[in-house]
């Protein structure tokens, strides 16, 4: 798999020395893991504390706060798009990740400048949390892209080097939603946001030190390694920054204005459409099979992000309103709503790596990766099945099993590992390398318009009326979540029936 492969003699001898790594991870993807990792520490930490801080904090009402937190998540995810096309166009990954990183710690600082210093700390929650927003969209999908570029084309250890990578955002995720939640509420918020800038900065330190071992990867198109910039191109690179640093105005009245973002992502998915197949124009005839074949990834993802992210909006309230606490294993006493908020990471990092095993055991038998995304719906709609059995357990208060939910995040989060990952690593299989920021940004797209739908879902669900007695109002979602079972199955079934399809459009080699 090492020496022999024949792409190796074509490169650039560190290129080579890179993508030519024995044993199972490329050793560039530790230093990317932890850069990751801090970064989503910064994200979850802030994430985390958003809705109860506005609630809280800025002695905002409950609803509006939930519009709120709805839109700044899809903002995130929208930005993504924004930051991978200029990856790829002008900036180059590497100078996308340390923008984005930079913007994140100014992001978070502001917010917690504001909670120490200022007499108006709303407008600047709302002024760091855009700028915060705009950091995103330039490291997160970049990130994920340099990880794709350490493997060669037909390196069957991607998924792995994935999966790791994975572990890697669910330790930061772990470990910012724990110790920023407990920092605000037991020492102040500003702390809470200062850790995260804190980490974010820890992210940026690490990428920026460790850059030089990823060789000629991840420089600006526009200014090959080892040639000073035309100035023309600095004139690009200086427009990319100032226009983002422009566009946080714009993302701020949209974030405060959260009856706009309706409009808004009507509009952007379709443009970002447009231009994806514009895009295309220059691909030959399997490149443009392989991208559609991602188009269909991305599309599906949709739903499972919507399905999925229940966990922040209609979950979290049967968590703190249903489920008993209790302790797990015989382990230390658990509510809820911190089942519903760790259990999710902590089982990530756990059966992560056990399922790379359980892949490569597999072999031959190994499902390919449509199979894969079919069988993630499967478990999803698994997960809801037990969600909705919830019902059963219940007392006449209301009150339900702690065991039973935090079984359903076991499943749910099985599900998860068969098609985030996964879907991460065909991306970068599927476009070619010059495309690897649009896609991977389209990839985060598709999780922005999921969360945008997880809201709606929510919100239908939770008709019922406001005052009904628990039990009943547990009903109401419990019903919910069935009809979330059957559509997902319904999703898993499709993905695996039109598997043969998709792959040929894959040109899938397995
Ligand atoms: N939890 C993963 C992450 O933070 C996946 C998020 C997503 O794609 N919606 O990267």
């Amino acid at each position: 798999m090492t020496s022999e492969n024949p792409q190796a003699a074509a490169l650039d001898p560190r290129l080579a020395a890179i993508r030519n790594f024995e044993g199972k991870y490329p050793r560039q993807l530790w230093w990317l893991f932890l850069s990751e990792m801090w970064e989503r520490f910064c994200f979850y930490g802030m994430r985390g504390v958003l809705t109860v801080f506005m609630v809280k904090k800025l002695l905002m009402a409950e609803d509006t706060a939930n519009l709120q937190y709805g839109a700044i998540q899809a903002f995130v995810y929208t930005m993504t798009f924004v930051g991978g096309f200029f990856a790829d166009k002008v900036l180059g990954f590497r100078k996308s990740i340390g923008w984005g990183g930079l913007l994140m710690v100014v992001g978070s600082f502001t917010v917690a400048g504001g909670l120490m210093f200022s007499d108006a700390p709303k407008d600047l929650f709302f002024l760091g949390t855009s700028i915060s927003i705009v950091g995103t969209g330039f490291f997160k999908p970049n990130i994920s892209g340099v990880v794709g570029l350490l493997y060669h084309d037909g390196d069957k250890r991607r998924d792995a080097g994935f999966g790791l990578f994975y572990s890697g955002i669910n330790l930061g995720a772990a470990l910012g939603g724990y110790l920023c939640v407990t920092l605000g509420e037991n020492y102040g918020w500003q702390w809470a946001f200062a850790s995260a800038g804190f980490a974010m900065m820890a992210g940026v330190i690490v990428f920026g030190l460790t850059a030089h071992t990823l060789g000629p990867l991840g420089f600006s198109p526009l200014v090959p390694e080892g040639t000073v910039a035309t100035p023309a191109a600095r004139n690009k690179i200086l427009g990319v920054y100032i226009g983002s640093l422009l566009s946080i105005p714009l993302i701020l009245l949209l974030v405060s204005k959260s009856e706009l973002t309706d409009r808004f992502m009507y509009t952007v998915g379709p443009l970002a459409l447009i231009y994806f197949f514009y895009d295309m124009r220059t691909c030959t005839r399997i490149e443009v099979q392989k991208l559609m074949a991602a188009l269909v990834f991305i599309v599906f993802s949709i739903f499972f992000w919507a399905f999925f992210e229940q966990s922040g909006g209609s979950l979290a309230l049967v968590a703190t309103n249903n489920v008993t606490s209790g302790s797990l294993m015989g382990g230390v006493e658990v509510t809820g709503i911190q089942v519903n908020n760790t259990a999710n990471s902590l089982f990530v990092i756990f059966f992560s790596p056990l399922l790379g095993l359980l892949w490569m055991w597999m072999k031959k038998a190994e499902p390919n990766t449509v199979v894969k995304f079919g069988l993630g719906f499967l478990f999803l709609g698994g997960a809801f099945a037990v969600f909705h059995s919830l019902i059963g357990f219940a007392d006449e208060s209301g009150k339900t099993s702690l065991l039973i939910f935090t079984m359903a995040y076991l499943v749910m989060t099985i599900g998860e590992l068969c098609l985030s990952p996964i879907g991460l690593s065909a991306m970068t299989r599927l476009a070619p390398k010059r495309m690897f920021g649009l896609i991977m940004g389209l990839w985060f797209l598709a999780s922005a318009y999921g969360q945008y739908l997880a809201g709606v879902l929510g919100a239908g669900m939770a008709s019922v009326d406001e005052n009904a007695p628990p039990l009943q109002r547990l009903q109401g979602y419990t019903d919910g979540y069935w009809q979330l079972a059957i559509y997902a199955v319904i999703c898993g079934v499709v993905m695996i029936a039109i598997s043969p399809f998709v792959r040929k459009l894959m040109h899938d080699e397995k």
